[in-house]
């Protein structure tokens, strides 16, 4: 009986010693930042964790999104999402949110101050409330320390953009020592043109930009991109959507001045990498020069 125990024992410490190894590999490099933009389809959803563990979720893409976004995160063994913010109220962006705040424990909450009538953005505001949640409201000029030695800057919105939605757009800038990040929603270039007026083009100059509004020609400006000047840029859109997002003339855009471009629609799910001097992915652009 006793033998028997023992065994029992052995086998025990041998299983457990096993899934700490696994576990070990299965974690990813947590000394890095990583940004995660998690192919939802047409729409957004991108996932930032920080080197001390802290993270951030903007946007979920479509209501049916949903699912995608949470298994992900489930993946990469999250159970908090510290920031959630939620770019402006259409369904490609916070339609997933729902089920994300359903699953997760949730710190603060970021939305422009901009409401809609559609049924998606009245069954998240429920789920906000039905959680004892409530929104914080996303403005220019917010800066937030995510973590030590990474600040959020929000950007945008600036000013009253009355109904046009995409304009509304929450415009993160995020710094981690030397590399930055620049996250755009669907931001329009009329209001990119803005940004350039506000901001100190030292201050807008990122190594990394979130493509706006899938790529859309309306968006990303040759202006804009000049002032920019990131090294990587991330499209996130469908394939054969109805809008024919990317449009070519934003990827000729960003071809033209040795952008790598990496795109949700061709590659998947996309994770870059910073260690506070240098931004790199284990994947390769889809274009590039
Ligand atoms: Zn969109």
């Amino acid at each position: 009986m006793f033998n028997k125990k023992r065994h029992y024992l052995v086998l025990l410490t041998f299983i457990l010693i096993l899934t700490l190894l696994t576990g070990c590999f299965l974690l990813e490099d947590d000394t890095d930042l990583s940004i995660h933009i998690i192919d939802v389809g047409q729409g957004d959803s991108i996932f930032i964790r920080t080197p001390n563990g802290k993270t951030m979720l903007i946007d979920a893409g479509e209501p049916s999104a949903g699912k995608t976004v949470v298994s992900y995160l489930n993946r990469h063994y999250i159970d908090k999402i510290d920031i959630l913010i939620g770019t402006h109220p259409h369904a490609d962006h916070i339609g997933g949110l729902a089920e994300v705040i359903n699953n997760f424990e949730i710190g603060k909450i970021y939305m422009p101050r901009k409401i809609h009538t559609s049924k998606t953005y009245e069954k998240l505001l429920e789920t906000i409330r039905d959680n004892g949640l409530k929104i914080t409201e996303a403005k220019s000029d917010i800066t937030v320390e995510l973590d030590e030695d990474i600040y959020l800057y929000f950007l945008n919105p600036l000013r009253d953009f009355g109904d046009d939605l995409n304009l509304w757009s929450v415009v993160l800038k995020m710094e981690y020592k030397d590399t930055s990040f620049l996250f755009t929603g669907d931001l329009e270039s009329p209001v990119e043109l803005e940004l350039l007026e506000k901001y100190d083009p030292d201050f807008l100059k990122s190594d990394f930009l979130k493509v706006g509004h899938h790529g859309s020609n309306t968006s990303t400006s040759q202006e804009f991109l000049d002032n920019v000047q990131p090294i990587v840029a991330v499209i996130s859109s469908k394939t054969g959507n109805s809008y024919g997002h990317p449009h070519k003339e934003v990827i000729d855009r960003l071809t033209k001045m040795n952008i790598n471009v990496y795109r949700t629609d061709k590659q998947g799910n996309i994770v870059i990498r910073s260690d506070g001097e240098m931004i790199w992915s284990n994947q390769e652009p889809y274009h590039s020069n």
